[in-house]
């Protein structure tokens, strides 16, 4: 799932892309792109009301849980910029970021280390590590 989302990154530099992310227990197991309708889109991002909406809707209604948000930071660094920060709510939810190599993800919070919103959690939310839930005991 990373390495298509890199690629995704690549092809739609110098904009950033953006979408969502769906999992449990910080375990990423699905995604879906959204539209960036940021007014400038090659510096930031914003994600298309309409798709998370109907994602919100969708987990009410039982569907897949919203884990976080991913977007790409095509000029570089994958740490959180200052209007990431501003537009986080502190709501615990992951963010990813990719720049088309690199990958790291955040997660929003109060207090956080970066810009008081974001605080570093290790990417290994994309196999089973850390799953243990429902998995027969060794
Ligand atoms: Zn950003």
């Amino acid at each position: 799932m990373l390495d298509d989302l890199q690629q995704l990154a690549l092809a739609a530099a110098p904009q950033e892309i953006c979408g969502i992310l769906f999992g449990e227990n910080g375990r990423i197991s699905a995604r879906r792109a959204a539209k960036n309708v940021a007014a400038d889109p090659i510096r930031h991002f914003e994600i298309d009301p309409r798709t998370l909406i109907a994602a919100e809707r969708e987990q009410r209604n039982g569907g897949e849980r919203i884990l976080g948000y991913y977007h790409s930071h095509p000029d570089g660094v994958v740490e959180p910029s200052m209007t990431d920060a501003a537009s986080a709510a502190p709501d615990e939810r992951l963010w990813l970021i990719v720049n088309g190599q690199k990958a790291a993800a955040w997660q929003a919070i109060e207090d956080g280390d970066i810009y008081g919103r974001f605080s570093a959690i290790p990417l290994d939310c994309f196999g089973a590590k850390g799953q243990t839930a429902g998995e027969p005991e060794s």
